[in-house]
């Protein structure tokens, strides 16, 4: 490996945690990955340390004006003990433009791979193998000057931490309920939306709560200017089966490009089926939903891999979609992401990177 990694042990294991119930992103390996930055020095000190709390210095900018990024991949383990990362390339590649559009320094790009793979490796025997769970591997960076002037920082610390997890939703795979949001907005053209990064996250907590409290799980956001064009569900992205053809929104500026987003249009490119990205508006899917060509709906992202929708809630209408069920294109889909995650379907486009 190019990047010079210290590494050191724990002297402390901690005792696993029972792998049938891990929920999402509660457990944490015994490792963590970190490095810092020095405006001047560059990118220092990679090390691989006991998981640990971290100390940092309450005016840290980070704590004050939001200076951070994170992203989010995971790793699995085959039948046959290999581990595999699917498609960090294109984690990486958005972790830098995330940092270029807030200011953060970037990483090289086989840096940053190193680094995944190492502490990857350093707690390969925390991956679970039980069906649905895996490794959930998430790469942050910190803002760490203690200054409250307003300005991008001149210090940042780039961390790895690792969990075990299950399904992400507790539902599983069955579908979740969904609530369109035309009231609060979460991101918009110009703005941070496109960039991973906890500011979108704050934005979007109110309407999380108030879509709860209606007895929907998540939110599916609608542009800020107009609020009537649709965005994404806001941790994961939408797709609408309409007539046999597989929609999405178009990458406008405001959505964020998702991975799992990209796996789909390659696949239904792969499989001859229509795949479009464009402009929907609200009103395009009340009109399906009304005319009955709204065939399926399901959200997609790297912790859930895919979100079969059941209903969506605009306004005072109710849209049920394919009486509650998963349908069978999101089936597939779901069906064959994790059969090539997990090394038991043929890794045509390439997406699986192996750690030694
Ligand atoms: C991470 C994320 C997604 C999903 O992206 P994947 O790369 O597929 O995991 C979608 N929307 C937002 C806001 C996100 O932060």
């Amino acid at each position: 490996m190019a990047l010079d990694i210290k590494v050191t042990r724990t002297t402390t294991p901690k005792a696993k945690p029972d792998m049938d119930n891990l929920g999402f992103g509660k457990y944490f390996t015994d490792h963590m990955f970190i490095m810092n930055y020095t405006e001047g020095k560059g990118w220092h000190d990679a090390r691989i340390v006991p998981y640990e709390p971290i100390v940092l210095d309450p005016a840290a900018m980070v704590f004050h004006y939001g200076q951070e990024m994170f992203e989010g991949l995971k790793a699995y383990k085959t039948e046959d003990g290999r581990t595999l990362l699917f498609r960090p390339d294109k984690n990486i590649e958005r972790a830098n433009r995330t940092n270029e559009r807030i200011c953060i320094p970037t990483i090289p790009k086989e840096d940053f791979l190193d680094a995944i793979k190492a502490i990857v490796k350093t707690d390969e025997d925390w991956i679970p193998t039980n069906p649905g769970t895996s490794l959930y591997i998430r790469p942050f960076i910190i803002a760490t000057d203690p200054v409250l002037g307003v300005r991008p920082s001149y210090t940042y610390m780039f961390i790895i931490i690792l969990s075990p997890v299950g399904a992400y939703y507790s539902e599983g795979l069955n579908p979740v309920k969904i609530w369109i949001e035309d009231d609060y907005v979460r991101a918009v053209r110009g703005g941070v939306g496109e960039a991973k990064t906890g500011a979108n996250y704050v934005a979007s907590m109110k309407a999380q709560v108030k879509a709860h409290d209606e007895g929907y799980s998540q939110v599916l956001w609608l542009d800020g200017v107009y609020r009537k064009y649709i965005e994404e569900v806001g941790a994961m992205n939408i797709f609408f089966k309409i007539n046999g053809t597989i929609v999405t929104p178009a990458l406008n500026g405001s959505i964020l490009p998702g991975v799992t987003r990209d796996s789909v249009i390659q696949l239904c490119k792969y499989w001859g089926v229509p795949v479009e990205e464009k402009r929907i508006s609200i009103d395009d899917i009340f009109e399906a939903y009304q005319n009955g060509t709204l065939e399926e709906v399901f959200g997609t992202g790297t912790a859930a891999v895919i979100s079969p929708v059941g209903e969506l809630r605009w306004e005072d209408r109710i849209m049920p979609v394919n009486g509650g069920k998963i349908g069978a294109f999101s089936q597939k889909f779901y069906d064959t992401v994790t059969g090539i995650q997990t090394g038991k379907i043929a890794d045509e486009h390439n997406w699986t990177v192996e750690v030694k």
